[in-house]
C-alpha cells in the first residue's frame, strides 16, 4: 500500500471545469466511476474507510502471505471490467488473469467442457458431451437453454430458480451437477430462494453469447492489485486524489454543492459506493431519499466464506479450479497452478448453509477432511486461515426492488453491485453501476 499512501491527499488541479466530485467507497463500483469520470478530466477525490482498495474483493495480508478476502472468478462477458482493466493497466503489462475455455468439473462425478466451435455449438456439444449424466439428461440440460432462447432468456414472471427448474423437467442430476452450482455461484443464493429471471440473465450472457463470453477468467494477482490499485494510480496520473483510512460519517448540502470533511472543500456531485449496508447511515440525513433507505432496509444477505489450507509444496489439485461433490466445500482453487503460492488451496462456500453454523477451526478441518477424502496424498495443512464474509451479497430473489444510480437529490448518486440492473451482485454490476453513475455526474456537469 506504500505507493497508494503516497497517492493519498495529492489533489491536484486538472481543473478549470467547475466539477469536482467525490466518492464514497474505493470498491470496483466507486473505483470504475472514478476512472471514467478522470477519464474526462473531472478531479475526482475518493474516500475509502479502509486500509486497502477493493472492498468486498480486497488483499488480505497474513505474515508473508497475500491473501483475498474472496476467490473470485471473473467472466468473459464481464465487458466494463475488462474494459477498464485495460484502460488502467500499464502498457504491455499482462492483465492479471488466466483466461480458459468454460469448464465446468465437480469432482469426481461431473465434468463439461465447451470445445473450439462456434457459438452456439460451443455450448451445444458441451451440454450433449457431458460427462457423469446420462444422454436423456443431457438433451433435457440443451432443451432447457434452447426454451431459455425462444423466450429471449425471458420469464413472464419472477419465480425461484428451483421451481424453474422443476417446471421446465430439469433432471434432479442436471440441477445438482449444472444448474444450481451455476445459481449458487453466479447469484450467491440458493436455487430455492434465487431469482429465475436473474438466472436467465446471467445464462443469457455467459453461457449464450459468444465463445468468449464464457471463459473463466481466474486471477493471476490479487483483487486489489488487478484493477482498483491501478484505477487509483490512474487517478493519481490524471490529477485525483484518494485518501484512505476516511471514513465520511454525513454527506451535507451547502451552497449548491456538498461537503464531506471539516475543512471546507466543497464538491459538485457526490458518488455513494458503500456496500448497501453502509449506504443507508449516509442517505439519512436526506429526507428525499427516505424511500430509497427502506428499499434497501429491505435487502436480506448472503455469507461467502473462503476457507485457505497451506499444504506442503508441491501438493496440487488436478485442476486449477473445479468443483466438490461434497457436504462443505464447493469450489476449490488451486493457488499454487493460478499465481504461484505452492500447495495453497483455497475453497469457496457460497451462500447460507450448515457451515455458518461451525467454529472457524471446525470448518477449516472438515473441509480439509472433504479434501484429504478426495484428494489422497494432500497430506496436513501446515496452517488454515477462514475468511467469513457474513454480508458478501444481497440475496438475489425473485422481483427484488433495487434503487436506480440517480437519487432526487440533484448530484447525489449511488453506486454498487445492489443498484437496479438485471445483474446478481458481482464484480461487473458493480463496474457497470460505477460507469452509468460516472456517466450521469458527466450529464450534470
Ligand atoms: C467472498 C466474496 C466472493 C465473491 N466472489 C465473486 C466472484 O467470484 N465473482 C464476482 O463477480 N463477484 C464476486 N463477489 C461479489 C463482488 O465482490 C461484489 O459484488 C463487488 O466487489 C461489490 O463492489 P462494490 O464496489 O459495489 O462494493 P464494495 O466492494 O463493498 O465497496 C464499498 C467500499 O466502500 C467503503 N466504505 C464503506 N462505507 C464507507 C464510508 N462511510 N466512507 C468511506 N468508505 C466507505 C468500503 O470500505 C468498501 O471499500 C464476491 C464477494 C465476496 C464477498
Amino acid at each position: 500500500m506504500d505507493r497508494l499512501a503516497d497517492v493519498a491527499d495529492c489533489v491536484s488541479g486538472t481543473a478549470n471545469k467547475s466539477a469536482r466530485v467525490a466518492v464514497i467507497g474505493g470498491g470496483y463500483a466507486g473505483m470504475a466511476a472514478t476512472v471514467e469520470l478522470a477519464r474526462s478530466g473531472i478531479p475526482v477525490t475518493v474516500f475509502e474507510a479502509g486500509r486497502v482498495l477493493g472492498g468486498r474483493a480486497r488483499r488480505v495480508e497474513t505474515d508473508d502471505m497475500r491473501l483475498d478476502n474472496g476467490l473470485h472468478i471473473l467472466l468473459g462477458a464481464y465487458r466494463e471490467t475488462l474494459r477498464l482493466i485495460d484502460l488502467v493497466k500499464a502498457p504491455g503489462e499482462p492483465a492479471g488473469f488466466l483466461r480458459l475455455p468454460l469448464e465446468l468439473t465437480i469432482h469426481p462425478a461431473f465434468r463439461l467442457r465447451t470445445v473450439h466451435l462456434p457459438a452456439p455449438l460451443h455450448l451445444l456439444s458441451a451440454l450433449l458431451c457431458a460427462r457423469g449424466i446420462g444422454l436423456s439428461d443431457r438433451i433435457a440440460a440443451a432443451r432447457f437453454m434452447a426454451w431459455a432462447q425462444r423466450n429471449a432468456f425471458r420469464l413472464a414472471s419472477d419465480t425461484n430458480v428451483a421451481d424453474l427448474l422443476t417446471s421446465r423437467c430439469q433432471p434432479e442430476a442436471v440441477s445438482r451437477f449444472l444448474w444450481n452450482p451455476l445459481c449458487v455461484s453466479a447469484l450467491n443464493t440458493p436455487p430455492a430462494q434465487a431469482s429465475g429471471q436473474v438466472f436467465l440473465n446471467v445464462l443469457r450472457d455467459s453461457l449464450n453469447g459468444s465463445r468468449a463470453d464464457s471463459d473463466l477468467l481466474l486471477p493471476t494477482l490479487d483483487f486489489s492489485a488487478l484493477f482498483p490499485e491501478r484505477a487509483a494510480r490512474y487517478l493519481q496520473a490524471h490529477g485525483g486524489s484518494v485518501r484512505m483510512g476516511f471514513t465520511v460519517d454525513a454527506v451535507l448540502r451547502k451552497d449548491g454543492g456538498f461537503e464531506l470533511t471539516d475543512d471546507g472543500t466543497r464538491f459538485t456531485d457526490v458518488i455513494i459506493a458503500v456496500s448497501p449496508h453502509r449506504a443507508g447511515a449516509l442517505l439519512a440525513h436526506h429526507a428525499e431519499l427516505a424511500s430509497i433507505v427502506r428499499m434497501i432496509d429491505q435487502f436480506v444477505y448472503q455469507p461467502i466464506y473462503s476457507v485457505y489450507l497451506q499444504y506442503a509444496r508441491g501438493s496440487r489439485l488436478p485442476f486449477r479450479m473445479g468443483g466438490l461433490e461434497a457436504r462443505y466445500s464447493q469450489w476449490l482453487f488451486d493457488r499454487g497452478q493460478l499465481c504461484g503460492q505452492d500447495g495453497l488451496i483455497g475453497v469457496v462456500i457460497s451462500a447460507s448453509g450448515a457451515h455458518q453454523g461451525l467454529a472457524h477451526d471446525v470448518l477449516a478441518r472438515a473441509v480439509h477432511a472433504e479434501l484429504a477424502e478426495n484428494f489422497p496424498g494432500l497430506g496436513e495443512p501446515r496452517w488454515h486461515q477462514v475468511i467469513a464474509e457474513k454480508r458478501a451479497t444481497f440475496s438475489c430473489t425473485p422481483g427484488l426492488s433495487r434503487p436506480d444510480n440517480a437519487t432526487p437529490v440533484a448530484g447525489l448518486y449511488l453506486a454498487g453491485d445492489y443498484t437496479a440492473s438485471d445483474y446478481p451482485a458481482t464484480i461487473e454490476s458493480a463496474v457497470r453501476s460505477g460507469v452509468r453513475a460516472a456517466k450521469l455526474a458527466l450529464q450534470n456537469d
